[in-house]
């Protein structure tokens, strides 16, 4: 089968087209004929070999997958050869990815794709939708009279956060650089959205809640938002963060917060997939996007496989609005 691969660690110009054997569904596993996969932060640092959990070389990266099930293996009754299915399934040591023809999935990562989307919009949702899930309804547990503050409201994980603290029945703010973004924000549901190169945390806190505090806040940042959020925090709100680069990052400002607050952190992709848990996530994530909840907010600019070192350099640029999409060629 076709795919694209690095043999090296570095920058979007090691990817290189490659032919690999096509991949044998085992027990519990489909294999997917791949429609379309998404840029997350994750696949450039497997790239860039910053994180030590990406896939053997010649490696295949690349997590979210969305397409067609093309053979099942022993054991897997929930889909069958022609269902169209998305998840965060592989781009990880011993699981090849999404860069290729076809990619192997453990059924229980995977879901029927929301109806009402195409396989190119669905595959932006898998990681994006999960850790948002994680960290505004399991962590955070977002509550109707909650205001909450996503810092990063447009970028992959904060533009599904916003959503989903809104479905939630929460009020919400939503920091963002440009003015395009912070319109998309309120799009999105944010009634206060903050430009956080021009406002001051005190400011915004004054702002947009009386200078109470906000009940929830979500970092998807890192540092320096980090800090900031414990500060945008009311007396007793809790702080989810997935974005500490390191417990260093995290140490001091957890400290600075205990007894206030409560700081929860996130770091699901280094450990193992918890798979029954994320394929009930993207079957309730379908079904909130087929009801017109939540949507996919997918950046103008459209990429082939081909072009995946084109989309890795606008990831890491800072530029994209929303999520970068990959359609297979
Ligand atoms: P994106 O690149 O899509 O979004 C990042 C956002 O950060 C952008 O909206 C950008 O918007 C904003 N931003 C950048 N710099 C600043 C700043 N100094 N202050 C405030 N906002 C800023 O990435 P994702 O949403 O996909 O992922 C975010 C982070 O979370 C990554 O580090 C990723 O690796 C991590 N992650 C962790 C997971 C986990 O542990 N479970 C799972 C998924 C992601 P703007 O233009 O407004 O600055």
């Amino acid at each position: 089968m076709r795919a694209y691969v690095i043999n090296r660690f570095g920058g979007p110009e090691v990817f290189e087209p490659a032919e690999l054997p096509r991949p044998e569904p085992g027990p519990g596993q489909v294999l997917i004929r791949v429609a379309a996969s998404s840029v997350n932060p994750v696949d450039c640092k497997i790239r860039r070999g910053d994180v030590p959990v990406g896939p053997e070389f010649p490696a295949v990266l690349h997590a979210d997958v969305a397409g067609v099930v093309e053979a099942v293996g022993a054991g897997v009754t929930a889909f069958r050869p022609g269902a169209e299915v998305y998840g965060c399934a592989g781009g990880l040591k011993g699981r090849p990815g999404a860069l290729a023809e076809y990619m192997l999935a453990d059924a229980e990562l995977l879901a029927p794709k929301p109806k009402s989307l195409s396989l190119e919009e669905a595959a932006v949702l898998p990681l994006v939708a999960i850790t948002a899930w994680e960290a505004m309804i399991e962590k955070g547990r977002v509550q109707a009279d909650d205001f909450v503050l996503v810092h990063g409201g447009t970028g992959g994980v904060g533009h599904m956060a916003v959503q989903l603290a809104r479905w939630g029945g929460a009020r919400v703010a939503a920091t963002a650089s440009e003015a395009a973004k912070r319109e998309q924000a309120q799009q999105l549901g944010a009634e206060c959205v903050i430009d956080y190169r021009q406002e001051t945390v005190s400011q915004y806190v004054e702002r947009c809640t009386g200078g109470r505090g906000f009940d929830l806040v979500f970092d998807t940042v890192g540092q320096p938002a980090l800090d900031q959020s414990i500060e945008a925090a009311a007396l007793k709100g809790r702080v989810v963060t997935i974005a500490g680069r390191s417990t260093l990052d995290i140490k001091p400002a957890f400290q600075k917060s205990l007894s206030l607050h409560t700081v929860f952190m996130l770091i699901n992709m280094l450990h193992d997939y918890d798979k029954a848990a994320h394929g009930n996530i993207l079957r309730e994530i379908a079904g909130l996007v087929d009801s017109g909840r939540v949507r996919p907010l997918i950046h103008e600019q459209r990429f082939g496989f081909s072009e995946v070192a084109q989309a890795h350099a606008l990831l890491e640029s800072g530029r994209a609005m929303g999520k970068i999409s990959l359609v297979a060629d």
